[in-house]
């Protein structure tokens, strides 16, 4: 199933490509490769229905700390933002 032929953005042209996706439950963040389609112009994803569902499901997951079936992969910390807007620099 394609739901989209164009970037329903920008009308761009779509190609399928692995990509990483970053989800969020409660205080956990899980990391995945999946299969989107990928705007050529701006950059916008767009997932199978599949995958969105699939995506509910480990938000879910994460939500009610159920993890044991994923893989750890180091821990996330919270920088606070106090040294923002200090000074701007080419990094
Ligand atoms: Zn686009």
């Amino acid at each position: 199933m394609k739901p989209f032929d164009k970037c329903p953005i920008c009308g761009g042209e779509l190609v399928k490509k692995e990509v990483e996706k970053l989800l969020r439950g409660g205080r956990h963040t899980a990391m995945l490769q999946v299969q989107a389609e990928v705007c050529l112009h701006c950059g916008e994803r767009l997932y199978s229905q599949d995958t969105v569902r699939y995506f509910e499901e480990i938000r879910n997951k994460l939500n009610r700390q159920e993890t044991s079936e994923f893989q750890p992969l180091g821990q996330s910390f919270k920088v606070e933002g106090k040294w923002l807007n200090k000074s701007l620099e080419r990094t």
